[in-house]
Formats: C-alpha cells, sequence, structure tokens
C-alpha cells in the first residue's frame, strides 16, 4: 500500500483528519497531504488519530489540489455525486481493475465535508470513483470513506491489478496532463474557439475526453508538439497578414 497517498481538501474537522490518519495507520499507507487544512496537529485531532499521530505530524500541506498531486503519477478523486454527470466516475469495486499496473505513486483524493470537491478539481483527477450506498444518503463520513477506499484497495495486489494495455507505458502524470489542457484552451482561445461563458463547460468536456484517453507521456508530447507548431504558424500568417 505504499503506493498510495491520501490527499484531502479543506478538510474542516480536525476530528476528521485525525480519523483518517488512523484508518491509513490501519491500512499501511502513510503520506498524508493536506490541501489548507484546519488545525490538524490540534488535541481533537490526536484524540481521534489514536497511536497514529505519526503520520499528522509528518503530514504536508498546499495550498492547491494541483500542487498537492503534482508530482503523482496516477490521480483517483472520490465523490458521491451522480454518476452520469462524470464520463470517468466507477463504482469502487470496478476501480482495482482501472489501476494501471506500471503506475508508480496514485494520489486518493478526498473532499471537503460540507460540499466535496469542486468540478475543477474533479477534472484533475485522472479516475473518479464512488462508494455504493443503498440508503436514504450517498455521502459517507470523510474518514469512513477513506477507510472503505483503502481496504478495497488492499483486497488486490497492486502489479495485478492493472489493465493489461497499459501495463508496459507510463501513463501522463497529473502536472502534465494540466499542462496539456492549459496549452489546448490557449489555443482554442487564439482561434476564438473558446467563449469565455463556456470556459467551465468546455474545461470539463476535454478533461472528461482526456481522462478516458489514459494519455501516456509521448502521447501528450505529440500532443503539445502539435499546439506549439499551430501556435506558430498562426503567428507567422498573422504577421504576414501585418503591412
Ligand atoms: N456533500 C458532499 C459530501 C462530502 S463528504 C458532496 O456532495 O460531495 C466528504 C468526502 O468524502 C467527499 O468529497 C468524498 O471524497 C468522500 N465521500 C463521501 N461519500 C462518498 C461516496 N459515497 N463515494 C465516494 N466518496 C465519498
Amino acid at each position: 500500500m505504499s503506493q498510495y497517498c491520501v490527499v484531502l481538501v479543506e478538510p474542516t474537522l480536525p476530528e476528521n483528519v485525525g480519523s483518517v490518519a488512523r484508518a491509513m495507520n490501519n491500512m499501511g499507507v502513510e503520506a498524508l497531504r493536506l490541501v489548507n487544512p484546519c488545525d490538524y496537529r490540534s488535541d481533537a485531532a490526536k484524540c481521534l488519530a489514536a497511536h497514529s499521530s505519526e503520520i499528522l505530524e509528518n503530514a504536508v500541506c498546499f495550498s492547491s489540489l494541483e500542487e498537492a498531486i503534482a508530482d503523482a503519477s496516477f490521480v483517483i478523486g472520490t465523490t458521491a455525486r451522480a454518476r452520469d454527470r462524470f464520463a470517468t466516475l466507477v463504482d469502487l469495486p470496478q476501480l482495482p481493475a482501472l489501476i494501471p499496473s506500471g503506475a508508480g505513486s496514485i494520489a486518493l483524493v478526498f473532499g471537503r465535508e460540507s460540499s466535496g470537491l469542486t468540478n475543477q478539481e474533479l477534472a484533475c483527477c485522472h479516475q473518479l470513483v464512488c462508494i455504493p450506498t443503498f440508503g436514504q444518503t450517498k455521502s459517507l463520513n470523510l474518514a469512513q470513506a477513506v477507510m472503505v477506499v483503502l481496504y478495497e484497495l488492499s483486497r488486490v495486489s497492486p502489479s495485478g491489478a492493472g489493465i493489461s494495455d497499459l501495463s508496459e507505458r507510463e501513463v501522463a502524470s497529473a502536472r502534465d496532463v494540466l499542462g496539456l489542457k492549459e496549452h489546448l484552451f490557449a489555443v482554442l482561445k487564439t482561434v476564438g474557439f473558446l467563449k469565455e461563458h463556456q470556459r467551465e463547460t468546455l474545461w470539463q468536456s476535454f478533461s472528461d475526453l482526456i481522462a478516458r484517453a489514459r494519455l501516456g507521456t509521448p502521447d501528450v508530447r505529440l500532443l503539445r508538439g502539435f499546439l506549439r507548431r499551430t501556435e506558430l504558424t498562426i503567428k507567422r500568417s498573422r504577421q504576414q497578414k501585418e503591412p
């Protein structure tokens, strides 16, 4: 389980962060990353962490999700929201088979207690997952959600889990995919395809498309090369038109 790290985005209750640390310790996951957290070293957090305070002590803080997952080779986002809204959302039992077996460090991202993850944050993930529920409410307590996800992942050995066609090649990192999307949007704007009021919807659609494509590092390089050449061609043709 050492390849996993847990990322909590803006947790507001120290007790929840403490309980997350305990669940991680139970399941053999040590790395905790926090985006703009509450006071996670308070007595309340330590009390719930029980003998797992070391995970709290060693937690690393970031000011955005993009920074927190920048070095992860595969990013899994969790959400209790309706499945039909996201192309890459699967139920938890399907998750292990979708993790590339060659993936190195894997980030598991969990959202705010009150509002979960934003669409922008969900768009940063390679894969989205929902814990199926059968009662009146869909949303679990944050630490319980962490526990269930880690338990499910612990049942499958990482090397045997992944889909075969990705096992031989490196999946592009979250940082590379974000760089590609930003570059793509700059070009879409230049050619007049992107209207500012459509930015969010378009970002979501392209994020879904790119996540489904499971781009490798060479794919990102190829697409960025194409985008650079497109920019250059536009620039040259504009220069030619200038008197
Ligand atoms: N009201 C929020 C729920 C937040 S619960 C919402 O609508 O999203 C806090 C976090 O726990 C979520 O962001 C998610 O990371 C995790 N979580 C809770 N229930 C979950 C479920 N059924 N499936 C997957 N993750 C869940």
